[in-house]
């Protein structure tokens, strides 16, 4: 693999743990977790690893700001906000939801952060995303457009680096299952598996997508990933393994799945997961394997992604009382 342009933000390698006491409780095969939890960056998170990346492209396009957006209690924001704090960028935010939520967890820590917040709708929050990013330039801002959730193929391209890290650690799990949701750590895992040998099967638990949607988009991303890391390899849609059987009902709307999974890997490993992402993603592992979806002799490596600051979210607070 070409090695990109890269900003070290990031603690790397982080930390590969097993899991016994949960593999125990659930009668499951062996666990691992990968604590892409612990990337540093002001809480961390997946999207430090991608921020690595898609700093580096926005210092060498001479950017001054960068401009994203996502909901109030976004993980990719808040990175985005640590990544502009630490370099020295300006940051704006253009952030989906309900301005009078009160400023806590992920959104009280963008504004210690001291990004510029715009407020958008759900529905136009792509469209507002342009229009703000169009009046930065206007305004002579130098702004760099980090992409929904950091997936363009230069933030993917980061999950790809990040097989290479796992192989490195000494792990070769039969399964890697995580959060997907806008599709970049999804495609670079799909890419930096193809890239580096690795055999095991990378299984995305769709947070807000159906299946079919996730899984061309991710196709994309991955085979725009492997043409910029200078091997091509073009990627099919039904070649993306994704289970969108645990959309509940919508995204950032936890359910019974997601509190029980939160309460078990707390009780038992002192891992702690959050409502959105990971904690639905634990549910749908725990399902699976009480449905013997995977073999006892398998070793699957549950990759955390991050999301924690969210449990302290006043939106949650009734959640978990
Ligand atoms: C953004 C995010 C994801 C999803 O990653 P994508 O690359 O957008 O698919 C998963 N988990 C957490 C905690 C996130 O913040």
């Amino acid at each position: 693999m070409k090695n990109l342009p890269r900003i070290p933000i990031a603690h790397l390698p982080t930390p590969i743990e097993e899991l016994p006491r949960l593999s125990e409780a659930l009668g499951g095969p062996r666990l691992w977790v990968k604590r892409d939890d612990q990337t540093g960056l002001a809480f961390g998170g997946n999207k430090t690893r991608k921020l690595e990346y898609l700093a580096a492209e926005a210092q060498a396009q001479g950017a001054l700001t960068l401009i994203t957006a996502g909901a109030v209690q976004s993980n990719h924001c808040r990175q985005t906000a640590a990544a502009a704090a630490k370099l020295g960028f300006e940051c704006i935010l253009v952030l989906a939801g309900d301005p009078s939520e009160a400023s806590s967890a992920n959104y009280l820590l963008d504004r210690l952060l001291g990004v510029e917040v715009l407020w958008a709708n759900w529905e136009s929050r792509h469209d507002d995303l342009q229009r703000a990013y169009e009046r930065a330039v206007k305004d002579g801002r130098e702004p760099y457009l980090v992409p929904y959730g950091g997936s363009s193929p230069t933030g993917a391209a980061a999950y790809a680096y990040a097989i290479e890290e796992m192989l490195a650690q000494d792990l070769d799990p039969d399964w890697i299952i995580f959060a997907s949701s806008s599709g970049g750590t999804h495609a670079g895992l799909v890419a930096g598996a193809h890239l580096c040998g690795y055999q095991g099967k990378v299984l995305g638990i769709s947070i807000d997508e159906p299946e079919e949607i996730l899984q061309a988009r991710v196709a994309t991303i991955a085979s725009d990933v492997t043409k910029l890391l200078g091997e091509p390899t073009t990627f099919s849609p039904e070649s993306v393994l994704v289970n969108a059987d645990y959309l509940g009902l919508g995204y950032g709307i936890p359910s019974y799945l997601e509190k029980e999974a939160i309460q078990v890997f707390a009780r038992h490993e002192a891992l702690l997961l959050d409502p959105v992402y990971t904690g639905r993603v634990a549910g749908g592992m725990m399902d699976l394997i009480s449905k013997e979806y995977f073999s006892p002799d398998e070793t699957v490596l549950f990759w955390h992604t991050g999301g924690t600051p969210a449990l302290f979210a006043d939106k949650y607070r009734q959640f978990f009382a």
